[in-house]
């Protein structure tokens, strides 16, 4: 089955090409804009990506919406976890944000919602997925991307996600399961 993913962020891509290797992942082209992320949720952002990639891809297509929740700052930064640091942040600013305003030890939890839309039929399906840890005692490791230095997942304590191989992150993450439940619906129809 052919998938249109509505993202420009390679790190998701090349993540979500790991993850769903039976389908055939294509992506937008770049020249195309993103649309406003002005949900209120996770599902709520998937959807409004995931609506707008279908309406330029004409088929079958999906968008993820994803970041980190910290239970001592009452969710925060959560749907804002990419612009955390400011408009024009980066990843090392916003992982420098988490390590100032957390303590080691504090309950994080990654959340990712997967909207799919098939403009054909009007099929929409949203799956929702977390992963949950507890934050380093200093950011370690190489691999993954933003908050993964920081975040030591409970499945496999004692290394932090940017420690661990893809595989391990993918078998763990939220965004591993997001695509698991995805993919129990996707079969199901
Ligand atoms: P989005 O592109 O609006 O969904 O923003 C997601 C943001 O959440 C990213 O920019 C990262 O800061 C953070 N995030 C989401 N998933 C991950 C992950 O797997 N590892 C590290 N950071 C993540």
């Amino acid at each position: 089955m052919r998938i249109t993913l509505a993202t420009h962020n390679e790190h998701k891509l090349s993540e979500f090409a790991r993850l769903m290797p039976d389908y055939e992942l294509v992506a937008l082209p770049d020249r195309c804009d993103a649309p406003a992320e002005d949900g209120d949720s996770f599902a709520a952002n998937a959807l409004i990506k995931a609506r707008a990639g279908a309406s330029i891809s004409a088929g079958p297509t999906i968008a993820d919406d994803s970041g980190i929740c910290v239970e001592s700052l009452a969710g925060a930064p959560g749907i804002m976890s990419a612009r955390w640091a400011g408009e024009q942040c980066d990843d090392a600013a916003n992982l420098r944000m988490l390590i100032d305003r957390t303590q080691p030890g504090d309950r994080l939890e990654y959340v990712c919602a997967i909207a799919y839309c098939d403009p054909q039929s009007g099929a929409e399906k949203v799956v929702e997925a977390s992963c949950v840890g507890r934050r380093a005692a200093a950011p370690r490791g190489s691999g993954g991307f933003g908050y993964d230095p920081a975040f030591e997942p409970l499945e496999l304590p004692g290394r932090t996600i940017a420690e661990l191989s893809s595989a391990e992150k993918d078998r763990i993450s939220h965004r591993g399961n997001a695509v698991r439940a995805l993919d129990d619906w996707l079969r199901g129809r």
